[in-house]
């Protein structure tokens, strides 16, 4: 059987350990850090959406761009430091856009997103893995009636069996998550599109609950702390070259899976490659709800602010906000006046819910410049990537996962 090494512990990683383990691989995870999940897997916006999936390469978005970069607190932001693989990214999501891929591509992520829906359902039913998983939908809604006319408009080619887009009223809207009922939220709602099939929870606990069944159940080995600097091929096997802290310093494969989320870029130029993955930095807050006002404040349904592309799930006792893009490279500090619109976000529309004990976090989405995701293999032969998933790596990746599985599998 042929040994299978993956490159980096994150949802993209896990789930494609899990697909070819349950294909029979030996299989060998390796992570820089010392659990899993600790990179952009760790504490993102949780939703698990179809109805996200649409692709950002269209005209209107360039021209909100434009218009985001004046502005502070806009969901954009772009460092205009010259950087010749941010340029790259820029230039790729322009070409795509003047292509118009935009329509295709969204239908196709689409159907991505509802076959790892349901793969994620199945693995946590037959492996009993626990993560806060709320099937209850994930509902958009709007304060600009431009915005919501111009996705009420969308209903004609997106909507299809499980990816609903149901158009609420203001009332449907707050009948359907009550903690939206404050007067403040009342008076600005115009709208709703409600997607009853989608999902939220939470991609870290996941992963770190699947680790453990890929150890003890599929007898993966999994090696945390260890940095694969280098790889070659010797004799027709792949050889991983570790730094000297690490748990092995070489090691032979058949095949390797790299799921370095934005760190795949590097490993592409040293194979000669071509990819054009940028980090697009995101940030969120997870707020304790430590008391009944604030528990009862916040919403159960997994929300989407349009207009500010502000996204909430409540994840058991934590109600966990995400949001902004940032053109910024591999950088995860984390900005204040990133952060603050998020708490502020909570305070207009969720006035009872504490912010008093927060984390603020921020993480680097591996983004394509069409946002579409990876699974070629390299032009070393037997090295296959899995990575690009950009705004949406955990609505996708268990599909995708199985992508990269199969294709190793018909490889023989
Ligand atoms: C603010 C924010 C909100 C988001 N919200 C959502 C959401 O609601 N729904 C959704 O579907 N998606 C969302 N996303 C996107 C999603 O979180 C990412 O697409 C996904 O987590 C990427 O997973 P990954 O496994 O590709 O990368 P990562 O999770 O970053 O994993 C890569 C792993 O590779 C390891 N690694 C890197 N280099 C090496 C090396 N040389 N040797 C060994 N190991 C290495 C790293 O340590 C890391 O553990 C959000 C992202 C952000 C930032």
């Amino acid at each position: 059987m042929k040994k299978i090494a993956i490159i980096g512990a994150g949802i993209a990683g896990i789930t494609t350990a899990y697909s070819l383990a349950k294909r029979g691989y030996p299989v060998t995870v390796i992570d820089s850090r010392r659990y899993p999940a600790m990179a952009t897997s760790y504490a993102n916006g949780g939703q698990l959406s179809a109805s996200n999936a649409e692709t950002w390469n269209t005209r209107k978005n360039i021209i909100s761009g434009i218009k985001w970069m004046f502005k502070a607190d806009a969901p954009l932001l772009f460092n205009p430091t010259p950087n010749v693989q941010k340029y790259k990214w820029m230039l790729g999501f322009l070409a795509e856009t003047l292509r118009g891929t935009h329509k295709d591509n969204t239908l196709h992520t689409i159907e991505l997103a509802k076959r790892a829906r349901d793969i994620y359902f199945k693995i946590a039913d037959e492996e009993n893995i626990e993560f806060s998983l709320l099937k209850k939908g994930i509902l958009r809604f709007y304060d600009s009636k431009k915005e919501f006319g111009e996705d009420v408009a969308k209903k004609s080619w997106i909507e299809q069996p499980g990816m609903e887009w149901d158009v609420l009223t203001p009332d449907e809207v707050v009948s359907l998550e009550p903690a939206l009922r404050t007067a403040n939220a009342k008076n600005k709602i115009v709208g709703g599109v409600y997607t009853k099939s989608d999902a939220s929870g939470d991609i870290h606990r996941f992963c770190m609950n699947l680790e453990k069944v890929l150890e003890s159940k599929y007898g993966v080995e999994i090696l945390t702390n260890t940095s694969v600097n280098d790889i070659s091929l010797e004799k027709e096997k792949i050889i991983l070259k570790c730094g000297e802290a690490n748990n092995f310093e070489n090691k032979e494969f058949d095949n390797v899976v790299i799921c370095a989320g934005v760190n795949t870029q590097e490993f592409a130029n040293k194979l000669g490659d071509a990819m054009n993955v940028y980090p697009v930095k995101g940030y969120s807050v997870t707020i304790d709800l430590k008391d009944d006002e604030s528990k009862l404040g916040a919403p159960m349904v997994s929300l989407i602010d349009q207009p500010v592309k502000i996204v909430a799930s409540r994840l058991d006792d934590k109600f966990r906000v995400a949001g902004t893009a940032e053109l910024a490279g591999i950088n995860t500090d984390i900005r204040q006046d990133r952060i603050r619109p998020l708490l502020k976000w909570v305070k207009e529309f969720f006035p009872e819910v504490s912010t008093e004990t927060y984390t603020p976090w921020a993480g680097l989405r591996p983004m394509t410049s069409n946002m579409m995701p990876l699974t070629h293999e390299s032009k070393m032969p037997g090295v296959f990537y899995h990575t690009g998933h950009g705004h949406l790596g955990w609505t996708l990746s268990a599909a995708t996962a199985e992508i990269v599985a199969e294709k190793i599998l018909s490889k023989g």
